[in-house]
């Protein structure tokens, strides 16, 4: 009889030990991934579910990760909450918070991968931004959705599930800041919002996606060809305030004293959202020229929605001091030229800055 107990014992521990070192091994291959959170629609809530107004980020990273199942069998989840807005009222002040914190958890090695929930509204703003500040080639996802968590057909759980799956994911290191929505993975160079409303608000155009995501199931297409990240020149390092970049709308007959007041109120850099190739009336050009001559940079870029805006095409722009944005629209031109202008640099110099990043 004591045989058999002994014998029973000794099973049953090789058993337990057995199933330990299974755990410990399944859980070891978990990646590690933080979930930054800032807010937006994702963490909106209505109080019914059809209801077409919301209140932006009103839940907490917590209760999000709770709604998505299955969630914790992609990854090791932590939450941090870096802010709760809609990206309305994203600012470079939470942007930089969100890059010092990215950069102190890439130093520290103790993620494998990095998600930000945050409002689609000013999505490519931040993604764009965090993609030439970032000292990391590991994978930093930002998503978001267009219904909010108490919406019929909430896009948000299934959006983040994605997002950890390709934070997670190794063949996702090395392609800079993405935005998983709708299946899609998008460059943060290249994505821009296309929609007020719709689920597929995101869009890649020319270049086109970095791939796809469905049900945690990622295929990946290209590697981005731009500097970014640890190939990026930029640091926000100590920098607590980005100089005043003004964003100028151009369209037909538009006020060029607009131009001449954005420089009386102390702006280092003007972009304006040109029409077509980054085009503006004769008068506004005008301005533009004399704001270059007092030494505000100034970089045309365009308010269609697709297409680059050439140097020198249909205005001489040696000759007036001006800059192209290239593939860049207004609202990164912007984002671009704000970091740029943390240090001196000549016209040349911004405008190689415009063809590289
Ligand atoms: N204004 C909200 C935001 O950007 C709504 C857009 C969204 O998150 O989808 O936070």
């Amino acid at each position: 009889m004591k045989t058999i107990k002994l014998i029973f014992r000794k099973t049953l521990t090789s058993l337990l030990l057995f199933i330990s070192v299974f755990v410990i091994a399944q859980n070891k291959q978990l990646p590690n991934v933080t979930i930054l959170a800032t807010g937006g629609t994702i963490a909106g809530a209505a109080a019914s579910g059809t209801q077409a107004g919301y209140t932006s980020g009103q839940v907490t990273i917590d209760a999000m990760i709770n709604a998505v199942p299955g969630i914790t069998k992609l990854a090791t989840i932590k939450g941090e909450q870096i802010s709760n807005v809609g990206s309305q009222d994203m600012s470079f002040e939470i942007m930089l918070k969100l890059a010092r914190r990215i950069n102190e958890l890439a130093a520290s090695r103790a993620v494998d991968g990095i998600v930000i929930t945050h409002g689609t509204d000013t999505m490519e703003e931040t993604a764009y931004f965090l993609n030439l500040v970032v000292k990391t080639d590991m994978p930093v996802v930002l998503v978001g959705s267009m219904r909010p968590s108490t919406a019929v057909s909430a896009d948000g759980p299934l959006n983040l599930y994605n997002a950890v799956a390709v934070a997670g994911d190794p063949n996702a290191k090395g392609r800079g800041v993405v935005l998983v929505m709708n299946d899609w993975i998008h460059s943060a160079q290249t994505l821009t919002k296309v929609s007020t409303t719709a689920v597929q608000t995101f869009m890649s155009p020319i270049r086109g996606l970095i791939g796809t995501s469905a049900y945690g199931v990622n295929d990946f297409y290209r590697y981005p060809d731009q500097k970014f990240g640890l190939k990026s020149e930029f640091s926000v390092e100590g920098v607590t305030k980005l100089p005043r970049v003004d964003i100028i709308y151009a369209d037909v007959d538009m006020p060029a004293d607009l131009i001449d007041a954005s420089v009386e109120r102390g702006a280092k850099g003007i972009v304006i959202a040109g029409v077509g190739n980054g085009n503006m009336p004769k008068a506004a050009l005008d301005a533009c020229a004399r704001a270059s001559k007092k030494g505000v940079v100034v970089v045309r870029s365009t308010r269609v929605a697709t297409g680059t805006v050439g140097r020198n095409v249909e205005c001489n722009d040696d000759e007036l001091g001006l800059v192209a944005s290239y593939n860049l629209n207004p609202q990164k031109s912007r984002v671009l030229l704000s970091v740029t202008l943390l240090k001196s640099r000549s016209l040349a110099e911004v405008q190689k800055i415009f063809l590289d990043y």
